[in-house]
C-alpha cells in the first residue's frame, strides 16, 4: 500500500514541501489540509499589498489546479481539530477523518493579543478599530478600513510593525508606532541602530514612542502607560506571535515554544510526526522566517522520499537573512547580531542615517545588522552564508571602507548573490529569469540581467566588465573586474 502523507497547513512551508516532494517523485499519496479558504500565498508580501506596490494576484504561490495536476489532494477551508496519534488519524472541525502513516505539521504561527484593555468587546469580538496582520484575510480587512481612516497606531516596533507602519503611511495615513522596548527592532539591532531607524521614520513622517506600552483603548484613542493618549482610527497589532502548537500539544507531542523536532525534522515524541516552518523548534530555536521554513521543507522532502536508502538527509539549522520590506526604510539582519559571539565591527553615520554592524568570529562573519545603507548587502550575505574567512581588513572593506572591496582573497572570489529576504545561495540559482512563474519566489526575486560587457552602464566606471541586475527596480552593480560571464549563475525558471 502507498504511504499516506497528510500535511496540516497550506502556507509557505507546506507549499514548498509539496513542490519538493513532486520534484523528488515521492511515491506516497499526499493530502494537504489548509484552513484558509483560498490558495497558498506569499505571506511576506502582504505588507507590499497593503502599501499598494504589489497586486493581490502576485501573492499566489500554487493554485489548486497545480495540486490536482500533481495528484495532491488539497482541501481548502479544512481546519484540523485533532491529531489522533493512537488511531493514526486527523479530524477536521466538520468531523471528517483522514488516516495517515506520516503527518507533517506546518501550522505556522499565531498572533498574540497584547494586554491592552478594550481590545476585545463584551461579545468576544475585536474592537472594530483593531486589526491583526498575519493572514490575507487580516490584510483585506485592514485595506477595507484604510479609505475612511486618517490616523493609525501600530502596536509593535519589530520588522512586521515597521513594514505595516510604512505601508499605512505611504497610503497617506498619519501613523504612530508604539514599542515597549527601549528602541525599535530591539531583537535585531542595538540601540544605535534603533535610533538611526527612529530618525529615518520621523523624517518619513512617522512618530515613534519607545519604552512605553499601550495599556488601554478608549473612545479617545490608545492610552499609553505614560499617560499619553494617541487619537486614532485604526490600531494594528504586530507585537508578538508564537508558534501554532495547539494540535501538537493536545496530541501529547513535546512542545516547548515550538514543536520540538530532531535532525530528521521529526517530533522527538513520535517519529511519524514531522514539523516544519514557524511551528517547529529545532535546537531550542523556533525561527519565524521564511528561509528556514523553506530549507526545512526541502530537507524533509528528501527525508520522506528517501525510502529505505541509507542516504537520508539531515537538517542542521539555517542561517537567516531578514530584510525589512518597506519603501524608504532599508534594514537587513543576518543571524542574531545581538547574541552572536565575536568581535564587533561597527560604523554609525547619523548624518546620512546609516548603521552597519558585523560580528566577526575567527575571521568569519557570524551575524550582522545593516540599517539605512544596503549597498554592500550582497557581498556581506555571501561572506556570511559561505562562512568565508576574511582578511584582517575585510570586515572594514565590507562596510565600504577605503579599499572599496578590491583587496583580499574573499573579495576577489565574490560572485553574485540574491540579497532578498528569505533568499540564500541555495535559492539564487532557481530564480526565474524574467517575469517568472507565480510560483515559489516572490516578484522581488525576479532579477534581470540587463548588462554584461565592457561598456559601463551609466554611473559606473568605464573600461571594465560590469554586471548589473535589477531587483525591486533598483539597478545595482554586483561585480567589477575579475568575473567572467560564465561565472554568473543562470537563473532557471522553476516550473
Ligand atoms: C505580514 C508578514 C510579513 C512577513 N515578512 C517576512 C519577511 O519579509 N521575511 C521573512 O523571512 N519572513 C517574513 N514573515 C514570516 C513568514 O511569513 C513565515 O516565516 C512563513 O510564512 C512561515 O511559513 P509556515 O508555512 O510555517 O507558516 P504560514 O505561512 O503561516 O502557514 C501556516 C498555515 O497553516 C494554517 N493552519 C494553522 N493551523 C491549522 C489547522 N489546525 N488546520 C489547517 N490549517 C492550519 C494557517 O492558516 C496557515 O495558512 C512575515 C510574516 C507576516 C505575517
Amino acid at each position: 500500500m502507498r504511504e499516506r502523507l497528510v500535511v496540516i497547513g497550506n502556507g509557505m512551508a507546506a507549499t514548498r514541501l509539496c513542490e519538493e516532494l513532486v520534484s523528488h517523485g515521492y511515491a506516497g499519496s499526499i493530502t494537504v489540509l489548509g484552513d484558509e479558504p483560498g490558495p497558498a500565498y506569499n505571506r511576506i508580501l502582504l505588507s507590499a499589498v497593503l502599501e499598494g506596490t504589489h497586486s493581490l494576484d502576485a501573492l499566489t504561490l500554487r493554485d489548486p489546479e497545480w495540486h490536482a495536476r500533481h495528484g495532491i489532494d488539497l482541501r481548502l477551508g479544512a481546519r484540523v481539530l485533532e491529531l489522533d496519534l493512537g488511531r493514526g488519524e486527523v479530524m477536521l472541525v466538520d468531523g471528517t477523518r483522514f488516516g495517515f502513516d506520516k503527518v507533517v505539521l506546518a501550522t505556522g504561527a499565531i498572533p498574540t493579543l497584547p494586554p491592552i484593555r478594550g481590545l476585545v468587546g463584551m461579545d468576544g469580538q475585536l474592537h472594530p478599530k483593531v486589526h491583526a496582520f498575519r493572514s490575507l484575510a487580516d490584510c483585506l480587512r485592514l485595506m477595507g478600513s484604510v479609505p475612511a481612516a486618517q490616523r493609525a497606531v501600530v502596536v509593535g516596533g519589530g520588522l512586521l510593525g515597521l513594514q505595516v507602519a510604512r505601508a499605512l503611511s505611504v497610503r497617506g495615513i498619519h501613523t504612530e508606532v508604539v514599542e515597549g522596548a527601549e528602541h525599535l527592532l530591539s531583537r535585531q539591532v542595538d540601540a544605535r541602530g534603533g535610533s538611526v531607524l527612529r530618525r529615518s521614520l520621523r523624517k518619513l513622517g512617522t512618530e515613534v514612542y519607545t519604552g512605553t506600552r499601550a495599556v488601554r483603548l478608549t473612545d479617545e484613542g490608545v492610552q499609553l502607560d505614560n499617560g499619553h493618549v494617541l487619537d486614532t482610527d485604526l490600531v494594528v497589532l504586530t507585537a508578538g506571535g508564537r508558534p501554532s502548537t495547539a494540535l501538537a500539544r493536545a496530541a501529547g507531542l513535546r512542545v516547548r515554544r515550538g514543536i520540538v523536532v530532531d535532525e530528521h525534522l521529526a517530533s522527538v515524541t513520535d517519529p511519524r510526526v514531522h514539523a516544519i516552518g514557524d511551528c517547529a523548534e529545532f535546537n531550542e530555536r523556533s525561527t519565524g522566517f521564511v528561509a528556514p521554513a523553506w530549507e526545512q521543507a526541502e530537507v524533509l522532502a528528501g527525508i520522506l522520499s528517501a525510502g529505505s536508502t541509507l542516504e537520508v538527509p539531515t537538517y542542521a539549522g539555517t542561517r537567516t537573512v531578514a530584510r525589512l520590506r518597506a519603501t524608504g526604510l532599508d534594514v537587513a539582519v543576518l543571524g542574531d547580531p545581538e547574541k552572536a559571539e565575536g568581535e564587533v565591527v561597527e560604523v554609525t553615520n547619523p548624518v546620512v542615517g546609516s548603521h552597519r554592524k558585523l560580528v566577526v568570529h575567527g575571521g568569519v562573519i557570524t551575524a550582522g545588522a545593516l540599517v539605512g545603507d544596503l549597498s554592500r548587502i550582497g557581498l556581506i550575505t555571501q561572506f556570511y552564508d559561505r562562512g568565508t574567512v576574511l582578511g584582517e581588513q575585510e570586515p572594514g572593506v565590507a562596510h565600504g571602507g577605503a579599499a572599496r572591496g578590491r583587496t583580499g582573497d574573499a573579495a576577489r572570489r565574490r560572485r553574485e548573490v540574491c540579497a532578498c529576504a528569505g533568499c540564500d545561495r541555495g535559492c539564487a540559482p532557481r530564480l526565474p529569469l524574467r517575469g517568472g512563474s507565480q510560483g515559489a519566489h516572490p516578484r522581488h526575486h525576479r532579477l534581470r540581467r540587463v548588462h554584461v560587457g565592457r561598456r559601463a552602464p551609466r554611473g559606473h566606471r568605464r573600461g571594465r566588465r560590469h554586471v548589473t541586475a535589477v531587483s525591486e527596480g533598483f539597478p545595482r552593480c554586483y561585480k567589477r573586474g575579475t568575473q567572467r560571464e560564465h561565472e554568473i549563475p543562470r537563473f532557471a525558471h522553476r516550473g
